[in-house]
């Protein structure tokens, strides 16, 4: 068996596992429960476990650990997550085993990935913005992810977009993230729809809750139903708000989207270069790319940074695509 290291990406659902070796060949990977509801104590624990199993599968002692984790973290500590609860958790205490170990935030590391990997290999600087649940952005700057002096840089998602506009549950008003994260496209087409007179009338005296996906916020945008059109156009103008100040601040040479929303692929980066390009007067907006690495990116990045804390600073450079593609990539 090759030398390998072992990869964990922490989500607040669930964890991502893999085993990659030296030259980027995925050996395994597995996923796990994030047991949340069970407190910090549980998840740390479930940690460890996870990563003593896939260590076992790997058949020998790991060159290196690489985790991505949300919320506040540097290379040696998870200092903070709302998500999780935890708080100044060294790395050492998530890792059982008495190897090189490097942490990474959630969607840098992610965006490590894309870059070294990804959408962004040939880039140097460009910005990843995954928008699934919630929104937060990878700003790579010559390559390598930029957190900020403490770690906080990267929060577009709580950009305020309409100072005038709904509350954000971070307890600002008018965040991108309240317009535009998948989640905020499938509750407020669900309320509107909720408590809108033009739908059928209901046959009790309360109207029909309405749940959607924002998938299907999608699918009914590109049917042409009016109330999902208007829905999808707020999270288009409010993306395309804050994608100019960005733009405009930092010259990024692309953005590359992913998560969940970007799945409606030209749905959403059609109208977005357009209205992008409409508040880029003076110059040309950068182009929109889909992410390569899909799910994978946050396991692929802490395997880049596995074998970084084992000393290999150029993991990943030679590593093909066609490996990363392979259907192990679970
Ligand atoms: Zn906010």
């Amino acid at each position: 068996m090759s030398s390998f290291v072992v990869a964990l990406d922490v989500g607040g659902t669930s964890m991502k596992g893999g085993l990659v070796t030296r030259s980027g060949e995925i050996l395994r990977t597995d996923r796990r429960a994030t047991p949340r509801d069970r407190g910090p104590a549980a998840v740390i624990a479930t940690i460890r476990s996870f990563i003593d199993d896939l260590a076992a599968a790997g058949g020998g002692t790991p060159e290196g650990v690489g985790l991505a984790v949300p919320g506040l973290v540097t290379a040696e500590a998870a200092l903070y997550s709302a998500n999780i609860g935890w708080r100044d958790i060294p790395a050492t205490d998530l890792v059982p085993l008495d190897v090189p170990v490097m942490l990474g935030h959630d969607v840098r590391t992610g965006g490590l990935a894309e870059s070294v990997l990804g959408a962004g290999r040939e880039l140097s600087d460009f910005l990843f913005l995954p928008i699934g649940t919630g929104i937060a952005g990878a700003t790579i700057l010559h390559g390598e992810p930029y957190g900020g002096s403490a770690g906080w840089g990267g929060e577009i998602g709580h950009i305020p977009v309409f100072p005038e506009g709904e509350a954000c549950a971070c307890g600002q008003i008018g965040c991108l993230e309240t317009y535009a994260s998948a989640s905020a496209v499938a509750r407020r087409y669900s309320t509107r729809a909720t408590s809108s007179p033009a739908l059928p009338p209901s046959t009790g005296t309360s109207p029909v809750a309405v749940s959607v996906t924002a998938e299907r916020v999608a699918a009914l945008t590109a049917s042409g139903d009016p109330l999902a059109t208007e829905i999808w156009g707020d999270a288009v103008e409010a993306l395309s708000l804050a994608l100019a100040t960005y733009t405009l601040l930092l010259d990024p040479s692309a953005i590359v989207l992913g998560g969940g929303l970007a799945e409606a692929g030209t749905l959403l980066s059609a109208p977005l270069a357009e209205r992008l390009q409409q508040r880029l007067a003076f110059r040309q907006a950068p182009p929109l790319r889909h992410a390569a690495l899909g799910v994978s990116a946050g396991m692929l990045g802490a395997a880049l940074l596995g074998w970084r804390a084992a000393g290999f600073t150029d993991a990943g450079t030679t590593w093909s695509l066609d490996v990363l593609k392979s259907p192990r990539v679970a």
